[in-house]
């Protein structure tokens, strides 16, 4: 498994690029803008997407999904809560397309040697998951290095969030964390030293 940051966008979303080196298939999680840079990157590495798979549905996040698609034939999957058709708030521009799939806690998306398990993870957004593929763990904006995503917005629920950073410090043993924004870290690391992971852990 080779994974690919590409920062994209005004706010510098983490597109991540998850590819099996046997195959050359990938998924493209969060393409939120520079449909382009995430293109010529497959392009030049001779990668074919399968699947396009969003954390959420904020547009710094979803941006470049369309074009991506379009451009590649995947199939995009998001939880149906964060779709525009469920949600009239404006910070859920995102509608899944007609070929598009909804997935929640417990799905997994499997693409060549690679297997995505989406864990529901609300707080952020209320559709937001995180998605675990080995030993990395694509948080979204559940999880940051040494904080959290904000809850402030429609669908944000404080108590939801720390639930689900909760349950993420639970999982056994430990992670490659890759959040949705600024660098990445081990869920070890956010144990110890992330006070919102702290605090979810001690209520
Ligand atoms: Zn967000």
């Amino acid at each position: 498994m080779l994974i690919k940051t590409i920062p994209v966008g005004q706010l510098e979303t983490n597109c991540y690029v998850v590819t099996d080196e046997q195959t050359l298939d990938c998924a493209v999680i969060d393409p939120g803008d520079e449909s382009n840079s995430i293109l010529d990157y497959l392009e030049s590495n001779h990668l074919r997407c399968r699947a396009i798979l969003l954390t959420h549905g904020h547009y710094d996040h979803t941006g470049a999904a369309d074009s991506l698609r379009e451009e590649t034939g995947a199939t995009v999957y998001m939880n149906r809560l964060d779709d525009r058709k469920n949600s009239d708030d404006y910070v859920f521009p995102y509608t899944l397309p007609e070929n598009g799939k909804y997935y929640g806690d417990g799905d997994a998306v499997e693409i060549s040697g690679l297997r995505f398990e989406v864990i529901a993870t609300p707080g952020h957004t209320r559709g937001g998951v995180t998605l675990r593929c080995g030993n990395a763990l694509f948080t979204g904006d559940t999880l940051f290095k040494g904080s959290c995503g904000r809850t402030d917005l429609p669908g944000g629920d404080m108590d939801e969030e720390l639930e689900s950073l909760n349950k993420l410090c639970s999982l056994p043993g430990d992670y490659e964390v890759y959040p949705g924004h600024m660098d990445s870290s081990t869920l070890s690391r956010e144990r110890l030293f992330n006070y919102y992971c702290r605090l979810a852990m001690n209520r």
